[in-house]
């Protein structure tokens, strides 16, 4: 796994947030920009448009003085004319200067800002000095129409300066045009720059989410390996108890498949039973279980986390030691711990009940010869066979055990009547009647007996044992004296 995978992925926010605010800012640059040529292309419209009224009007304060050269000098319409057009002319003349109102080209009103270049304004500044000489005579004429002196001066300047005049608001005109085609042009290539450095932004910020995604892709996928490399089972539930995860050890123990698990409840998965809990496999089974659960809060919701571990082979486990404990290897009856541990429960139980119970000693007679005659495996096959039919040769209920070596024990329990004890030496006696079969070879086996019984002997397990245990030895002594005094 790479170390990458682990890594911290928000490390690159704080990047991310800088190259998102930059953007943002050079976009909204773009825009503004886009905003401002817009306003500056219509004040330079506006420019255009009354600088070219300025040549229109120049023109019509010539033709009215003209006209009134050749007509009547005082009529009421011609003085009304000139009267509009020079007005007209001086107030568009200060918003060139001063900003201010003026009318468009549709007739309408609108903000002008007022020149604020150098030759513009000097333009204008020519034009106010003309216009000033012209006016100082019209206004002496409006407000005396019969005054010759006036008329002749004025009309005079206006036929002087009239070409003057038209030349200046040409020039105007020029200089704005040329004006706003730099700034726009000067302002685009501010504008595609901002564009092309809003794209650059744009681009490491796809650069920056991709990385950041795959990191926290990378991250997840990590973490799942982990999860379900785990040998116990993880599922988790919502707090309906509803599995919203389960780990492949899960899916593996369960037997159900992803798709199938994450439709499961807390209630299907799981049995408690006297304090002990089960798994409930897909097939319908019961495994025993160890449960372990931690509740979490993600993302304001509550889940749990539950571990499972399968105590089931631990049992087993536990179960076969404690055979091995109990039980002879070789026959597969009981050992000597085991035949101490159910002597002392059957003494006890003999106690409460006021029962009678047998311990029978066994020791088989001449059993090294017989070793030492066919081997020591043939000696196992007939301690095997010698249990086999000791065991059926007795009650179900009896409990036999290889106290060890040649040494067998009978525990006769839950006994009604004496003659009952008699009947089992005689039952243990007849095991050895029929001879042992190996190979053909008819083997011929025979035992020393020693019997206790309880209560008649005494209450304690021990001492039972020992009593006859002595009695079996006391047994086969007698056995030895009577073969030697026959032999
Ligand atoms: P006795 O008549 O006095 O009982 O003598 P014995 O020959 O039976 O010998 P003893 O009881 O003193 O000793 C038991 C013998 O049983 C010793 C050994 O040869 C044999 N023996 C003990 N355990 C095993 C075993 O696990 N397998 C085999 N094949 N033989 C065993
Ligand atoms: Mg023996």
């Amino acid at each position: 796994m790479a170390h990458g995978a682990l890594s911290n992925p928000y490390k690159g926010k704080g990047v991310i947030t800088i190259v998102i605010c930059f953007f943002l800012v050079l976009d909204c640059t773009a825009l503004g920009i886009n905003f401002f040529i817009t306003q500056q292309v219509e004040d330079d419209a506006l420019a255009i448009n009354i600088a070219g009224r300025q040549r229109m009007l120049s023109q019509r304060m010539t033709k009215v003085l003209l006209l009134m050269s050749d007509d009547q000098m005082s009529s009421v319409s011609y003085k009304k004319e000139l009267e509009y057009v020079y007005k007209l002319f001086l107030s568009t003349l200060v918003v060139f200067e001063e900003g201010g109102d003026a009318v468009g080209g549709l007739g309408d009103s609108k903000k002008f800002p007022g020149l604020s270049d150098p030759i513009a304004l000097q333009f204008v500044s020519e034009t106010r000095g003309l216009i000033d000489k012209l006016g100082l005579h019209i206004e002496k004429l409006l407000e005396n129409p019969e005054d010759q002196v006036a008329f002749n001066s004025a009309l005079e300047i206006s036929k002087n300066s009239n070409l003057k005049m038209l030349g200046l608001m040409n020039a105007l005109t020029f200089r704005i045009e040329q004006m706003a085609a730099e700034k726009t042009t000067s302002l685009r290539w501010v504008q595609a720059f901002a564009f092309v450095l809003a794209l650059l932004n744009f681009a490491i910020i796809v650069r920056l989410y991709n990385k950041r995604s795959e990191e926290t892709e990378m991250l997840m996928q990590s973490f799942i390996h982990l999860v379900n490399s785990a040998a116990a089972c993880l599922i988790v539930f919502n707090e309906k108890g509803e599995v919203q995860f389960a780990n492949a050890m899960s899916l593996e123990k369960f037997g159900y498949s992803k798709k199938g698990f994450l439709t499961l409840t807390e209630s299907q998965l799981f049995r408690v039973e006297n304090d002990e809990t089960f798994a409930i496999t897909a097939t319908g089974e019961a495994i025993k279980i160890e449960l372990l659960k931690r509740s979490f809060v993600l993302n304001g919701k509550k889940f749990l986390i539950t571990t499972i571990n399968d105590i089931s082979h631990h049992m087993k486990v536990q179960e076969h030691l404690s055979y091995l404990a109990s039980h002879d290897l070789l026959t597969g009856i009981g050992n000597r711990r085991g035949l101490l541990d159910r002597l002392e429960l059957e003494v006890a139980r003999a106690e409460r009940y006021e029962g009678k119970l047998g311990v029978f000693f066994i020791d088989l007679d001449k059993f090294k010869p017989v070793n030492d005659l066919f081997g020591h495996g043939v000696g196992d096959m007939l301690l095997k066979k010698f249990s086999n039919r000791l065991k059926n040769a007795v009650r179900k209920s009896d409990f036999v055990a290889r106290y060890g070596g040649d040494e067998f024990v009978v525990l006769m329990i839950d006994v009604k009547d004496d003659e009952a004890f008699e009947s089992c030496r005689k039952a243990i006696g007849d095991v050895f009647q029929r001879p042992f079969d190996w190979e053909g070879e008819e083997i011929f086996l025979d035992c020393s007996v020693g019997v206790s019984t309880y209560p008649a002997d005494s209450k304690d397990s021990y001492d039972l044992l020992l009593l006859a245990d002595q009695r079996m030895y006391e047994s086969k002594k007698n056995k030895r004296k009577v073969s030697s005094v026959s032999s």
